[in-house]
């Protein structure tokens, strides 16, 4: 392995392929129990990929499949990885108000942490929904005990910085501004989607400026075979694209570069 001295963050959005904002209109909440399940088959497939790295990371768990497989969340946690909220049932926060969120919020947790034994400090916005009309949502994390959140992308965290609770540590999502462009990067899509060698290449270039970079990943792209029928063509092309060179880029990834979990940053900070 030839890997880059500084230590990025690596994270898992724990999801089945029925759960993401794809399938919200075919597949309302009320029908998920009818579905089957792929987190079975894919969830080996995310933690034999990040052992075959050397990689901790941090799960960010949605709580229907915590309550829906309790087994494979405690095979997630006795492999050494950090388990971190990602909504009840996936759903932006921006589409919530603050007594719904702050309720899952609470039940969540509870379950989560009765299930693994550990305690829960990490929240992740599904769809990295956390918009100014929502940073009231930041105040019940602070609240309940949460300390760092994933939930917005970069250039909106840099533009609103100023104003968000300061107790809260913020890991927004990467992006780069380039002229009237923003572009994400290190992450579900566009780790898929770009080259290898342009997700190297910008990696390095934030890490030489001692900045970490947070890579997040989703079980069903490691699923070729991951259902998308009943997809607009938008969305279809936006889930299955590269779906197949995804487990190789992933592979690439982890051998280059240092991930450590998300927790692991903020005990060195
Ligand atoms: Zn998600």
């Amino acid at each position: 392995m030839n890997r880059n001295g500084l230590e990025n963050m690596m994270s898992v959005d724990w999801e089945d392929w029925y759960q993401t904002e794809s399938f919200r209109r075919l597949y309302p909440v009320h029908t998920w129990g009818n579905l089957a399940g792929r987190l079975p088959e894919t969830t080996p497939r995310v933690l034999d990929a990040l052992s075959a790295g050397e990689c901790k990371a941090t799960f960010f768990v949605v709580g229907y499949n915590a309550k829906r497989y309790p087994h494979l969340l405690k095979d997630i946690v006795r492999k050494g990885h950090e388990v971190g909220l990602h909504g009840y049932d996936h759903t932006s926060v921006f589409k919530q108000d603050s007594k719904t969120f702050s309720k899952e919020l609470i039940y969540c947790r509870k379950m989560i942490e009765d299930i693994t034994g550990k305690e829960v400090t990490g929240f992740r916005a599904p769809n990295w929904s956390i918009t100014p009309a929502v940073f009231w949502a930041l105040d019940i994390l602070k609240e309940q005990g949460i300390r760092y959140v994933s939930g917005m992308d970069q250039q909106l965290f840099l533009r609103y910085e100023f104003c968000l609770n300061p107790e809260l540590i913020q890991f927004p999502r990467n992006s780069l501004k380039a002229g009237p462009l923003v572009v994400p990067f290190g992450g579900g899509f566009f780790l898929r989607a770009y080259p290898y060698p342009l997700t190297k290449l910008l990696v390095e270039r934030v890490n030489r400026q001692k900045q970490r970079v947070l890579c997040y990943i989703h079980p069903w792209e490691l699923d070729e075979n991951t259902p998308c029928k009943g997809m607009t063509q938008f969305w279809r092309i936006v889930t299955t694209f590269n779906l197949k060179k995804m487990k190789k880029n992933i592979t690439r990834f982890l051998n280059d570069f240092n991930f450590v979990p998300i927790g692991d940053v903020i005990k060195s900070v």
